[in-house]
């Protein structure tokens, strides 16, 4: 129970950290298994080739396939009948991580593209700054006393 207090401020901050940004709002790609409809990360499949039935070589005069393998029920299934889909994450979204402003490069840098950039990463930090001061207000009417005691150093103590 000694760090409840401390846990409660620090889920207010918003780190700053272009890797995390990146990787969270990156878009995800996802293949559809054939047989048991299971999602699976595109990323993480492995695609090799199968050679075809003789029948099939005949039907698509290609000698292979390109498959993978579902790893829930481990049937291959063709790249070209699996369907693949590019997830995105829906705005508005919040983080609690917003990346580096960004960087005029030597002056190299399109002005007007430069200043558009900082607008948009301003107003990113500013609504992420804003679903933290909500979230803290709501904390704050829920659990006043809690806070209270937090405020006045004496946090931590004897409650039941
Ligand atoms: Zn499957």
């Amino acid at each position: 129970m000694e760090d409840t207090t401390g846990k409660m401020v620090y889920k207010y901050r918003i780190y700053i950290n272009s890797k995390q940004y990146h990787d969270l709002t990156a878009v995800q790609s996802e293949a559809q298994c054939n047989k048991c409809e299971t999602w699976t990360d595109y990323s993480k499949i492995s695609v090799f080739n199968l050679i075809n039935s003789l029948t099939e070589q005949m039907l698509t005069m290609s000698k292979t396939s390109a498959v993978w393998i579902c790893p829930k029920c481990k049937v291959a299934n063709k790249i070209k009948d699996t369907t693949i889909a590019e997830t995105k994450l829906k705005e508005p979204y919040f983080l609690g991580v917003v990346p580096s402003p960004p960087n005029r490069k030597d002056g190299l840098q399109d002005r007007g593209q430069y200043a558009r950039a900082v607008k948009q990463w301003a107003w990113n930090f500013i609504n992420e700054l804003e679903e933290k001061s909500t979230a803290f207000r709501e904390d704050y009417r829920e659990n006043s006393a809690t806070f209270e005691d937090y405020e006045s150093g004496e946090g931590g103590g004897e409650e039941e």
